[in-house]
C-alpha cells in the first residue's frame, strides 16, 4: 500500500505498526486526522504566497507537523529535547512532503481509514478515558513528551 512508502519512523511508520499493536500511534493518526482540515487550509495559504504561514501542530509524542513560509512542503518531524535545554529541536527523523506529495497524502487518508478500521476508530489521546483529570494529562508522554 502506498502509505508504507510515505510513512517513515515515528509518525509515518506507525500506521502499519498500530494496526497490529493498537499502541499509542493510533492516537497520532487520530490526532493527525483532527488536524487535517487545518493543515489543508494552511497549505492553501502557503500556495497563494500572500500571507505568512508559521504552523506547528502536535501529533503526539515528539512528533509535529509544520508548515513555514519559504518552504513549499509539509514537514512531519520528530523533535527532541537536548539534555539540559528547555527548547525542543527538530531531529533528522521525519519527512518533508512536497505539496504535490501532500496532495496525494490527503487523498489516501480516507483509503487508509477504510482499509484499517482500527485507525478509523482511533481516538486522540486527550479524548481517551484515562485523561479524565489534569494530572493524567500532565503525566501523559503523548500529550507532554518533554515534561520533566
Ligand atoms: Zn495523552
Amino acid at each position: 500500500m502506498l502509505v508504507i512508502f510515505f510513512f517513515i519512523d515515528g509518525f509515518f511508520l506507525c500506521v502499519n505498526l498500530c494496526y497490529i499493536s493498537l499502541g499509542s500511534c493510533c492516537c497520532r493518526w487520530a490526532q493527525f486526522r483532527q488536524m487535517l482540515d487545518e493543515i489543508v487550509e494552511k497549505v492553501d495559504v502557503l500556495m497563494k504566497d500572500k500571507e505568512t504561514v508559521s504552523y506547528c501542530g502536535h501529533v503526539g509524542g515528539g512528533h509535529y507537523v509544520s508548515l513555514t513560509t519559504g518552504f513549499r512542503c509539509v514537514d512531519f518531524r520528530k523533535f527532541y529535547l537536548p539534555f539540559g535545554q528547555s527548547e525542543m529541536k527538530p531531529s533528522s527523523k521525519g519527512i518533508a512532503l512536497r505539496l504535490g506529495e501532500w496532495s496525494t497524502m490527503t487523498k489516501i487518508v480516507s483509503a487508509i481509514n477504510k482499509d484499517y478500521p482500527a485507525l478509523a476508530n482511533a481516538v486522540p489521546c486527550y479524548l481517551q478515558d484515562d485523561h479524565n483529570n489534569q494530572q493524567s494529562v500532565v503525566d501523559c508522554r503523548e500529550c507532554n513528551p518533554f515534561s520533566l
